[in-house]
């Protein structure tokens, strides 16, 4: 567990799978097996009428008042598409008339990996007599999936894709956004974890300008198989807020936030959620006791990333109450506010983890990408566009304007905020740019607030709906 208190901070993710062999292996190096690691943050907010009073009562309070915090967003009625869906033969039921192994419209199998790998086509389906089957049996290294050709679609719209899954693994959503110049880029949507009953993925994106074409392809990057079917993708219009929101989060505690990100926030007025690992407060190159105290002296949220920054998925249940209770204690005991909202570290979780964040949380963010809307809202899994280096400002631009368009809510996750190119990392934003990211989102005028607050605003207008539970 020590040895992750010094591992950068660009260990939190993963790059796309092909065009990083470099990363991959600086990855294993340090034994960092999280072949589908991802960002998953969560953020809980809990009753704010416990924040001022006397730190005595608060304390004793804690436990007793834990059966406030437990009440989610009602889940939304699964989504029925309402556009067409682009992706050919999605359920596998047809196949190709001189080959009857591969499914027809295109489909073929890929494997970016030396892994010994079968691809099958088996019966049933989640739906009809066929689905779709690839397994590994001994890894390599990559990613293998059943893949169509890329589909046309519009810059600037927002669309989502689903599909039904069975596997024994951990696995991984991919995006391949194709350019007008035939230029490949690839970007995680998310991960799955081991299903062994049907499960459905949903993840939604907004085509960066340029791209004009896209493939969303499920992929098993580790020994195991993973079964899908009932491919959905479309374009999706959310179900609006009643106003557009965007929150700012910052992960990991890392000192240079204080020093560069937090008078950006100050001259723009904008609130943040700060999502700390507390067992790293006063510790090199983290914020102290006082900066926490600063920040939530300002307004700021000052939420739980755990304590030790472990992989949550490898814990037992007991294990996980101590990451969240202490997390949340020692929150409460600096800043005098308990914790609503989490982050789990490098985006790890499954239901275990969730059920007991809900033990002490309201509010759950994980690094799912997607914008949050009334039809899609999960106070536990509250979706985010990640902040890398790879990210542009016209991602930024993309991203704000889409929410505006659409009355979402956009959350989005930093890391570092840093001008020290030696020590930067994938997951740094420099101070100019955020200042950028900043001024296009009071340009677009959007309500910028933590995200207990804003998740608190979703909240009620899903409950709103009526229809949900
Ligand atoms: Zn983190």
């Amino acid at each position: 567990m020590h040895e992750n208190y010094s591992l950068p901070i660009w260990n939190h993710d993963r790059k796309p799978p092909q065009k990083s062999a470099n990363y991959w292996t600086c990855r294993r190096g340090v034994a960092f097996v999280l072949i589908l690691g991802s960002l998953l943050q969560a953020s809980v907010s809990s009753a704010t009428s416990l924040s001022t009073t006397s730190s005595k009562t608060n304390a004793l309070s804690i436990e007793s008042n834990l059966d406030l915090v437990k009440k989610p967003f009602p889940l939304p009625p699964s989504r029925k598409p309402n556009n067409p869906n682009l992706i050919p033969n999605p359920s596998a039921e047809s196949v190709q008339s001189s080959n009857s192994t591969l499914p027809s419209g295109g489909w073929d199998s890929v494997a970016n990996t030396n892994s010994a790998v079968t691809y099958a086509l088996v019966n049933p389906g989640h739906t009809g007599a066929r689905a779709f089957n690839v397994s590994i049996q001994t890894y390599g290294g990559g990613e293998a999936f059943w893949k169509y050709p890329p589909q046309s679609v519009t810059p600037g719209k927002t669309y989502e894709f689903s599909d039904a899954y069975i596997s024994d693994t951990n696995t991984a959503v991919w995006l391949y956004l194709i350019d007008k110049n035939g230029t490949e880029t690839v970007r995680w949507l998310g991960d799955t974890y081991k299903s062994p009953d049907w499960n459905r993925f949903y993840g939604q994106f907004t085509v960066p300008e340029d791209v004009v074409s896209v493939g969303v392809y499920h992929s098993i990057s580790s020994k195991g198989f993973l079964i899908t079917d009932d491919y959905n993708l479309d374009e999706y219009a959310p179900l609006p807020l009643h106003r557009p929101l965007v929150s700012l989060s910052f992960d990991d505690g890392l000192a240079p936030v204080y020093s560069n990100a937090l008078p950006l926030l100050q001259k723009f007025h904008f609130l943040s959620t700060q999502f700390l690992p507390t067992g790293f407060i006063d510790q090199k190159g983290r914020f102290t006791r006082s900066m926490v105290q600063d920040f939530s002296r300002y307004g700021h949220e000052v939420a739980s990333h755990s304590v030790t920054h472990p992989f949550l998925t490898n814990f037992t249940k007991d294990q996980l109450d101590q990451e969240f209770m202490q997390s949340q204690q020692q929150i409460f005991s600096i800043t005098g506010i308990r914790p609503t909202s989490l982050a789990t570290p490098y985006g790890a979780y499954n239901p275990t983890v969730i059920k007991e964040a809900s033990n002490y949380f309201q509010f759950v963010r994980n690094v799912n990408v997607g914008f949050n809307s009334r039809d899609n809202a999960d106070s536990f899994d509250i979706k985010v566009q990640n902040i890398t280096a790879s990210t542009t400002i016209n991602d930024i631009k993309t991203w704000v304007s889409a929410a505006k368009r659409d009355r979402t809510w956009l959350v989005l996750v930093y890391h570092n905020v840093s001008d020290d190119v030696t020590n930067a990392g994938f997951f740094n934003t420099p101070p100019g740019e955020l200042e950028r990211h900043f001024q296009l989102i009071q340009a677009s005028g959007i309500a910028v607030l933590p995200i207990n607050q804003a998740a608190t605003e979703l909240k009620a207008q899903s409950f709103s709906i009526g229809k949900w539970d």
